[in-house]
C-alpha cells in the first residue's frame, strides 16, 4: 500500500512570497490546495455557496454578473457582527467539503506531499495546525512585503498596511513555525528558489 501523503501547510503575509514557493513545490509533484482560491470560487458566479447567500440575505446580494456582490456584502457585514457569523456558516463548510475533495483526490493521484497553501494558517488557530504534519513559514520584513505588494498590483502604501495589521504579525508567525524558508529583503528570487528546491529534495520529492 502507498504512504499517505505528507501534508504541509504553507504560510506567510501578503507578498511574502508563498505563490512563489508553492510553485516549485508543484514543479516537484506535490499537489497544491490554494485555500484562499477555492473559497473566492464559492461567491464567484455559479459558485456554491450563492444559492445559500441569496436565501439567507436576500436576491439583491447576488450581482448582475452573477457573482456576489462584495460590495454589498462588505457593507452588510461591516453593520452587524452577526450576519459576518451566517457568512462563515454558509461559506466555511463548503470550503472544508472543496478542500476534503481536492485532499481525496491528491491521494488517489498518489501525490506525495500536499501543500495547503492558507494565508490565515496561524490567524485560524487550531483549525489548521491539527490538519497538517508541519507548518512552512515563509518570512519577509514588512517593508519588503509592502514594496512586492505594491509592484505586484500598484496598490497605495496605506492600504497595504492596512492588509498587513489585519493578518498576525511576522512575530507570531513565526512562533507557529516548523519550517522557516527566509524570503526577505535581500533574498533573491533564484536564492529564494534554491532554498525551496533544497527543502523539496529533503522531502523526498
Ligand atoms: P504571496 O503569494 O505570499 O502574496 P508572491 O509569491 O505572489 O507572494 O510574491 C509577491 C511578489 O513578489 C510576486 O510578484 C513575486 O514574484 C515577488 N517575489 C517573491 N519573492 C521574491 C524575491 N525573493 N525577490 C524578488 N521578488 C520576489
Amino acid at each position: 500500500m502507498q504512504a499517505p501523503p505528507f501534508l504541509l501547510g504553507l504560510t506567510g503575509g501578503i507578498g511574502s512570497g508563498k505563490s512563489t514557493v508553492s510553485a516549485i513545490f508543484a514543479e516537484r509533484g506535490a499537489a497544491v490546495i490554494d485555500a484562499d482560491a477555492i473559497s473566492r470560487a464559492t461567491t464567484a458566479a455559479g459558485g456554491s455557496a450563492l444559492p445559500a447567500i441569496a436565501a439567507a440575505f436576500g436576491p439583491q446580494l447576488i450581482g448582475r454578473d452573477g457573482a456576489l456582490d462584495r460590495a454589498a456584502m462588505r457593507a452588510l457585514v461591516f453593520q452587524d457582527a452577526g450576519h459576518r457569523a451566517r457568512l462563515e456558516a454558509i461559506v466555511h463548510p463548503l470550503v472544508a467539503q472543496e478542500t476534503d475533495r481536492q485532499t481525496r483526490q491528491a491521494v488517489v493521484e498518489g501525490r506525495p506531499m500536499i501543500v495547503f497553501d492558507v494565508p490565515l494558517l496561524v490567524e485560524s488557530g487550531a483549525r489548521w495546525r491539527s490538519r497538517v504534519d508541519r507548518v512552512l513559514v515563509v518570512d519577509c520584513d514588512p517593508d519588503t512585503q509592502i514594496a512586492r505588494v505594491q509592484a505586484r498590483n500598484g496598490l497605495p502604501r496605506e492600504e497595504v498596511e492596512r492588509v498587513l495589521r489585519a493578518q498576525a504579525a511576522r512575530a507570531e508567525r513565526l512562533s507557529a513555525a516548523d519550517i522557516v524558508v527566509a524570503n526577505g529583503n535581500g533574498v533573491t528570487l533564484h536564492a529564494l528558489q534554491q532554498q525551496v528546491r533544497e527543502l523539496a529534495t529533503r522531502f523526498g520529492l
